[in-house]
C-alpha cells in the first residue's frame, strides 16, 4: 500500500497520467514530464566538466570534496596499473540496489558527465524535487563508480594500460580494474546494474540518415539469449527510457544485437543477478563533445532509478523492446554523392564518405585528420553533412608557393581566398604555435597535400569544381562552401 501512495505522490509530480492507480503493474500509459528533467539538468550540470577529454584529476577534487558531505558515502576501491585511485560513491540506505558504473572505456566519457550532474541534483533542496530525492534516499541505495579506467581516460584510449579491453575481462579479471570492479558487484549484489558507454558516432537507425544517439542493449546472461526475471526487468527499464528518449531524438535510439558475450560485464552483472542496461551514447549533429547527449543521460539515468524507485517501469511491455531497431552502420561525416572523377584518364561517376578520425597528440591535445573511407555506390549511406555533387568534377589542389612565416600572417579570411584560388596547402616557416588552428588549409613546414586523390583511404584534401573553378573544397574532411561568406565557410572547421 505504502508504494502506491508514493508512486501516486511522485507521478502527481513528475508524470502526467492517464490512470488513476499508477501504483498498479497493468499497461498504464505514462508520459515522463522531460520538461522538469531538462530543467533539472541545466540548473545542476557540472560546470567544470566541459568536454570528453577530462581526466581522472578533473573528477578528483570533485569526488574528494563530497567525503565531507554526509550525502553521498566515498570511498577508496583500489588502484589501477598507474595507480590512479578507483573511487565508489553510495547513496541512500534503500533496499533496492542500483549499481551504475562509466567509462571502463577510457575513451568513453558522456555518462561520467551525467554522473556529476546526477550527484549535483542530489545535493539540491528546496527547488521543488526534494520529494524526488527523498524518493531516492528512501527507495535506494545507488553505487556509483564513475571512472573504471582512468588510466586510459588520461590519454583517451580505449584500452587500460595493460592493453586489456575491461569490458572483455569480467571472466579472466587479469587486470586490477576488472577485479575492483567484479569485487564490487559481488559485495553489493545489486538488483540492477547500469553499464555506461560510448559508442562510434557513425551508427545509425536502419534506413534512416538518423545517428543512434543512444543505443541500449539488454545483455544476454546465456549463449541461447533467454529472457529470465531479471533481463525482462532490464528490457522493460529500457522500454521506459526509450520512450523518454522519442520525445527529443525521435527515432534516433537503436539497439545492440544481443549475443552472448561471456568475457563482457554486463552480461556477467546480468548473470549474476542484476537486471543490467547498457547505454551507449552515439552521435548528434552539431554536438561534437556529447553535451546535449550527456544531457539526454543525464534524463533518462535520472528517470530510471526513479521508477525503479516507485517501480513504475513494471507497466512497460518487455515485448516493445524488441521493436526498438538493431544498429546500422552507414553514417559518415561528409557524403558526397555523383563526384565525376577522374583516374588513368578515365572519367567516372562516383560517391566518397568521408570519416574524421580525431588523432590524440602527446600533449594530448587532439587533432583531425579526414579519410575517405569508402568510394562507390553508395545510395544506402548517409551522412551528417551530405553534398550532392551533380555538375561537380574533382580537383587537386595546390601549394601556395609563397611560404608564410607564422599563422598570425593567416587569417580564414585570408585562407578562403587561397582556397577559391585553387590552393589548398602552404607552408610554414614557423610551425610552433601554429599545430592547433582553425585556418581552413593544410600547413606545414613542407607544404605537403596529404591525399588529393579520390582514393580509398586517403586523407580527404581536395576541391570539386565547376567549369576549372573551385567552389568547394574538402579539407581535413570538413566540407567548404566557397560560394557563402568567408565566416560561413569555416564555422565548424576545426583542426
Ligand atoms: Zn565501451
Amino acid at each position: 500500500m505504502k508504494k502506491s501512495i508514493y508512486s501516486l505522490f511522485i507521478l502527481a509530480i513528475m508524470y502526467s497520467c492517464q490512470q488513476t492507480n499508477p501504483g498498479s503493474t497493468n499497461k498504464a500509459s505514462y508520459t515522463p514530464d522531460t520538461t522538469m528533467l531538462a530543467t533539472a539538468f541545466e540548473t545542476y550540470k557540472e560546470k567544470t566538466l566541459t568536454h570528453r577529454r577530462f581526466k581522472h584529476q578533473d573528477i578528483e577534487p570533485l569526488i574528494l570534496k563530497r567525503k565531507a558531505q554526509d550525502l553521498f558515502s566515498v570511498k577508496t576501491l583500489g588502484r589501477s596499473v598507474q595507480k590512479r585511485i578507483l573511487y565508489q560513491l553510495s547513496h541512500g540506505n534503500g533496499k533496492k540496489k542500483i549499481m551504475l558504473w562509466s567509462q571502463m572505456h577510457g575513451n568513453e566519457s558522456t555518462a561520467t558527465m551525467a554522473l556529476f550532474d546526477i550527484f549535483n541534483f542530489l545535493e539540491g533542496k528546496g527547488d521543488g524535487y526534494d520529494s524526488i530525492r527523498s524518493l531516492l534516499k528512501d527507495k535506494t541505495t545507488l553505487i556509483f563508480l564513475p571512472m573504471i579506467n582512468p588510466d586510459g581516460a588520461e590519454i583517451f584510449n580505449r584500452r587500460n594500460a595493460f592493453d586489456i579491453d575491461l569490458n572483455r575481462d569480467a571472466r579472466q579479471t587479469a587486470s586490477p580494474e576488472a577485479v575492483i570492479l567484479k569485487a564490487a558487484a559481488e559485495q553489493h549484489k545489486p538488483a540492477y546494474g547500469f553499464n555506461l558507454h560510448d559508442q562510434h558516432i557513425y551508427y545509425n537507425v536502419p534506413g534512416t540518415p538518423n545517428p543512434a544517439t543512444i543505443s541500449f542493449l539488454a545483455p544476454a546472461y546465456n549463449h541461447e539469449k533467454d529472457v529470465n526475471e531479471v533481463r525482462g526487468r532490464a528490457m522493460q527499464l529500457i522500454v521506459g527510457m526509450n520512450k523518454l528518449l522519442q520525445q527529443y531524438v525521435p527515432n534516433g535510439v537503436a539497439k545492440y544485437d544481443d549475443t552472448h558475450e561471456p568475457r563482457g560485464f554486463g552480461d556477467n552483472f546480468q548473470k549474476w543477478g542484476a537486471s543490467t542496461v547498457l547505454i551507449e551514447s552515439g552521435g548528434y549533429k552539431g554536438d561534437p563533445e556529447k553535451q546535449y547527449i550527456r544531457k539526454l543521460n543525464f534524463m533518462i539515468i535520472l528517470n530510471a532509478l526513479i521508477e525503479i524507485a516507485q517501480e513504475s517501469y513494471l507497466q512497460y511491455d518487455r515485448n516493445n523492446y524488441q521493436e526498438i531497431p538493431e544498429n546500422s552502420s552507414k553514417l559518415a561525416d561528409l557524403l558526397i554523392r555523383n563526384i565525376e572523377a577522374e583516374r588513368d584518364s578515365l572519367r567516372y561517376n562516383v560517391d566518397l564518405a568521408i570519416k574524421r578520425d580525431e588523432i590524440t597528440a602527446p600533449d594530448s591535445i587532439f587533432y583531425i585528420r579526414g579519410r575517405i573511407d569508402d568510394v562507390g555506390d553508395l545510395q544506402d549511406s548517409y551522412g551528417y553533412d551530405e553534398l550532392d555533387a551533380q555538375g561537380l568534377t574533382f580537383m587537386r589542389g595546390k601549394v601556395y608557393p609563397t611560404p608564410f612565416n607564422s599563422i598570425k600572417e593567416l587569417t580564414p579570411q585570408r585562407a578562403v581566398s587561397l582556397l577559391k584560388q585553387g590552393y589548398l596547402a602552404a607552408q610554414l616557416t614557423n610551425i610552433a604555435g601554429g599545430r592547433h588552428h582553425r585556418i581552413p588549409l593544410l600547413l606545414s613546414s613542407r607544404g605537403t597535400i596529404y591525399g588529393n586523390s579520390p582514393t580509398l583511404g586517403s586523407q580527404a584534401n581536395f576541391f570539386l569544381a565547376r567549369d576549372g573553378k573551385p567552389v568547394y573544397a574538402i579539407v581535413n574532411g570538413y566540407l567548404i562552401d566557397l560560394n557563402k561568406e568567408p565566416e560561413e565557410t569555416y564555422k565548424n572547421y576545426v583542426q
